[in-house]
């Protein structure tokens, strides 16, 4: 058998093997556009699969300069000398509109980066959220199946990106600045619902008393929310700069973990997860197709002009494009 550099089977016995340039390259592969590639990354995915789930999933957000690669870094290290090997993934919203990508500069987590048990991943540039949520996605999958125990996805606090994390892991921790409420934290609303587990950062030196302030409003707030009748969120305090609560984070996420499994919380949220990539698989590769449509192109601008000046009923421009992409006359709905 011969062995391109992309050779499915072979990657996927070395991403196995846990080698690092293998699993490097099948991340690539599942971040290309190219349709060979997209081929080959889902032979491999096929391959890894058997080998995957076995992790902890945490999902990571909050505001620009919360503290976020320095939790990750603090809270990487912790988990390796427990004997764990940590991946980090990035979702970047913002890496779309500029190219390059705030979680992508090569500084962050330097000491984390240097350890042999940590592997860290920017967010893959240039693609609709949507096309990154897949990407990382499937990167947890490869990581996973290179026996790393940990997963670490990062995303910065201020979009719709926080939805598509917690909608991948099995745990979402929202990262706090030791300040007033939500508006003042720059906190989207419904970020705080998402919480599986709230900690306020920067719990040192002149911010430790603002940060027990800021521990116990939250504690309250979190009394307000609707969650599962197995889990309260709790909301902790650390100094990811002094390495301070890191400890009680992980214990948090293991006592999260047992409770999940515990009531079969953690299977169905998985399948449910699975679930919904599939649908949104569906609905944005419809999309894409609708849009290469050579009759759709044509007649989307002028279609759309017309709607947002109000000159033509939405309902009528969709069923109008929608009849070209299906070669049929589409029937109104109810
Ligand atoms: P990110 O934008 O959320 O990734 O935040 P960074 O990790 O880059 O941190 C932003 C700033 O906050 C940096 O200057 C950090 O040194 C500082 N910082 C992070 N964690 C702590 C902490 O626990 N205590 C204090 N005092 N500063 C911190």
């Amino acid at each position: 058998m011969t062995t391109t550099p992309n050779d499915p089977a072979a990657l996927a016995e070395a991403v196995r093997r846990g080698e690092r340039r293998a699993l490097a390259r099948a991340i690539t592969l599942i971040e290309s556009t190219r349709a060979d590639h997209r081929a080959q990354a889902e032979a491999l995915l096929a391959a890894l699969l058997p080998h995957t789930g076995n992790s902890v999933r945490v999902g990571i957000t909050g505001v620009p300069g919360v503290g976020k690669s320095t939790f990750i870094e603090a809270f990487g290290l912790h988990v390796i000398g427990r004997g764990h090997k940590v991946a980090v993934l990035a979702i970047d919203p913002t890496s779309q509109r500029t190219g390059g990508s705030i979680l992508g500069d090569k500084t962050r987590m330097v000491d984390l980066s240097r350890e042999e048990e940590a592997f860290i991943r920017p967010s893959p540039a240039g693609a609709t959220l949507g096309g990154v949520a897949r990407r990382t996605r499937e990167a947890m999958l490869v990581c996973e199946a290179a026996g790393f125990d940990v997963i670490v996805v990062e995303t910065v606090g201020v979009g719709q990106s926080e939805t598509a994390v917690a909608d991948m892991v099995d745990l979402f921790l929202l990262l706090l600045l030791p300040a007033g409420g939500d508006e003042l934290q720059g906190i989207k609303k419904g970020i705080m619902e998402l919480a599986d587990v709230i900690v306020v950062n920067k719990a040192d030196g002149d911010l430790a008393n603002t940060a027990r302030h800021t521990v116990a409003d939250y504690r309250h707030a979190v009394t307000l929310l609707r969650h599962g009748a197995d889990w309260r969120v709790p909301v902790l305090s650390c100094s990811a700069f002094e390495k301070r609560g890191i400890d009680a984070v992980w214990d948090t996420i293991g006592a999260h973990r047992t409770a999940m499994e515990k009531n079969g919380t953690r299977s169905a949220r998985r399948a449910e997860q699975a679930r919904a990539w599939l649908w949104s698989e569906i609905r944005e590769t419809l999309i894409d197709a609708f849009r290469a449509n050579p009759q759709v192109r044509a007649e989307l601008p002028d279609l759309e002009a017309r709607v947002t000046s109000g000159g033509l009923i939405p309902t009528a421009a969709a069923r109008t494009l929608l009849g070209h992409f299906l070669g049929r006359e589409v029937a109104a709905r109810d």
